[in-house]
């Protein structure tokens, strides 16, 4: 049988205009890839302590407005277990996060073997990040200490603020100007944050002019700051706000760890009040973050906690033995830490590498996967 010229040409073109649509297509595919997995500029790193699933529900339920969480759209959970017990505190929390170890209940930035650990804020600083640390406890508090300190014990405060003097950070606000000025060894460290280039502020967030030279200190309360029902008001956001807009005066890019500390505190008082005045204060704070990330697209916003406090429950009230499905009622397990896994949320360029379930150290190395950035050896 003759073959037909006109139908073989036309299904030579057809097979032609496939392929090339099929190679089109590659190609956008890998543009999306390529452009998925491209560096973020800036991390910004949010931890509630002691936010467990839970403490973020309130979040959904405690407030008028839709809460920041639902901006998010990669999740996952971690496991928190330290090396040394079942369950962790937050000086082996942060570490986790911090320098991507195992270690111990009470470690500041050291392995079980309390050998010091090179942290993300280190190793960021070292290859020309700016880097910041915002924190409503005292700065000296094992969340924030964990990224720049490293001691035996979280209780070493004094050495912790001294650490801190030298440590390779831009911008700091929070507690602590006792662990500063009124030092056992009599020692006046303000004038050392000083005499290292710090601008140093114990009355308010001013809002002079941020100077890219220089490195800012706000140290506003002698230990942690106030409970926002106390009257904290908004320093949380403020200086959340304040770090982001010096830190991204550098060129280079920055590492920024926003803790809102106090989540847990209210956690362990079984005061749930507390810890929904808190996490919505905290909610607020990831809102700025989220808009800085979503306005400069180069940005990874992770917000987790180091753990669970107070077994927090929100359960349907009981009535005479029955259920009374109208109302929530918030109630606690216990005044300590529990073993729940934590969610994990994340935003910007690398959120991808967050999704799944996996260990509270695999935080680090998902950092530096993020940044394409090489373990120190
Ligand atoms: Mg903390
Ligand atoms: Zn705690």
């Amino acid at each position: 049988m003759r073959t037909h010229p006109t139908k073989n040409k036309k299904l030579t073109c057809l097979i032609s205009l496939i392929v090339v649509l099929m190679l089109s297509a590659c190609s956008i595919n890998k543009d999306l890839t390529e452009s998925s997995i491209k560096p973020p500029k800036n991390i910004i790193l949010m931890i509630g302590d002691g936010m467990g699933l839970t403490q973020v529900s309130t979040a959904f339920y405690y407030q008028d407005i839709p809460s920041n969480f639902n901006r998010f759209k990669y999740i996952g959970l971690h496991q928190n277990t330290p090396s040394s017990h079942k369950v962790t505190d937050s000086a082996s929390g942060a570490t986790a996060f911090s320098a991507g170890v195992k270690t111990y209940n009470g470690a500041i930035g050291v392995d079980q073997d309390t050998v010091a650990v090179p942290t993300i804020l280190e190793m960021m600083a070292n290859g020309g990040w700016s880097t910041g640390l915002v924190a409503t406890s005292s700065i000296v508090h094992a969340t924030p200490a964990s990224f720049y300190a490293h001691t035996a014990s979280r209780n070493s405060y004094e050495e912790i603020a001294r650490q801190l003097v030298y440590a390779p950070v831009n911008f700091f606000a929070g507690g602590g100007i006792q662990f500063f000025a009124e030092r056992s060894d009599n020692l006046n460290y303000i004038d050392s944050l000083e005499q290292e280039g710090f601008e140093v502020d114990t009355t308010n967030l001013s809002t002079s002019r941020l100077d890219i030279t220089k490195k800012y200190a706000y140290l506003l309360a002698p230990d942690g700051m106030p409970k926002m029902q106390e009257g904290r008001g908004d320093f949380l956001p403020n200086a959340t706000q304040m770090a982001l807009k010096h830190l991204s005066q550098h060129e280079d890019g920055f590492f920024l760890m926003v803790e809102g500390s106090q989540i847990d505190w209210g956690g362990h008082n079984n005061d749930a009040n507390y810890v929904i005045q808190e996490t919505l204060d905290f909610d607020k704070t990831i809102g700025l973050a989220l808009d800085f990330a979503e306005k400069d697209q180069n940005t990874l916003v992770i917000v987790t906690a180091d753990h669970e406090t107070g077994g927090l429950s929100l359960s349907a009230a009981t009535i005479f033995g029955q259920g009374d499905y109208s109302k929530i009622i918030p109630s606690f397990s216990t005044g300590n830490h529990s073993a729940a896994l934590i969610p994990v949320f994340a935003y910007g360029p690398g959120a991808e590498h967050f999704m799944g379930i996996y260990q509270n150290h695999e935080i680090f190395d998902k950092m530096l996967q993020a940044l394409k950035m090489d373990a120190a050896p």
